[in-house]
């Protein structure tokens, strides 16, 4: 059985759907303690087995952000400043880990959250893991590369 979890930033600019394969209550929550998020205190979901939906309603208000080894993308509303994820796109695929507090139903995600912290890793690894770990993630909406 599939959970469904719908979720956006403040002002409905970019929306967001997550379905995961297991209670939310059961999902393992992430603390990445990488500067962007530490400075968010942002807690995290991936589920490899879960599968995500980003959509961007007004791709206008879409602010992309890029930092450190830049193998990722902050997504973020220009509008409203909520951020909602990091996304991974490698030849046309994507990823991402999400920010457990966009979803309306964060309350659910009760696991405490674990430090992670992979500030040491080599650009090829962290490819590598987030593949393995990150949720597949569907695009919808989104712009050409570059804005
Ligand atoms: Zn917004």
């Amino acid at each position: 059985m599939t959970h469904r979890l719908n979720g956006a930033c403040h002002c409905g600019a970019i929306g967001l759907e997550l379905t995961l394969p297991r209670p939310p209550e059961e999902e393992v929550v992430g603390a990445c303690q990488c500067s962007f998020c530490r400075k968010h205190n942002a807690r995290t979901v991936s589920d490899p087995k879960a599968l995500a939906r980003l959509m961007v309603h007004e791709s206008a208000e879409l602010q992309r952000y890029r930092f450190g080894l830049s193998a990722s993308q902050v997504v973020l509303c220009r509008r409203c400043g909520v951020y909602l994820a990091m996304l991974m796109v490698e030849e046309g695929k994507a990823w991402t880990t999400i920010n457990i507090d966009a979803l309306d139903e964060r309350a659910r995600f009760t696991r405490p959250a674990e430090a992670r912290d992979f500030s040491g890793e080599a650009l090829e690894g962290r490819l590598e893991r987030r593949k393995a770990r990150w949720t597949p993630t569907e695009l919808v909406g989104w712009p050409e590369e570059g804005g």
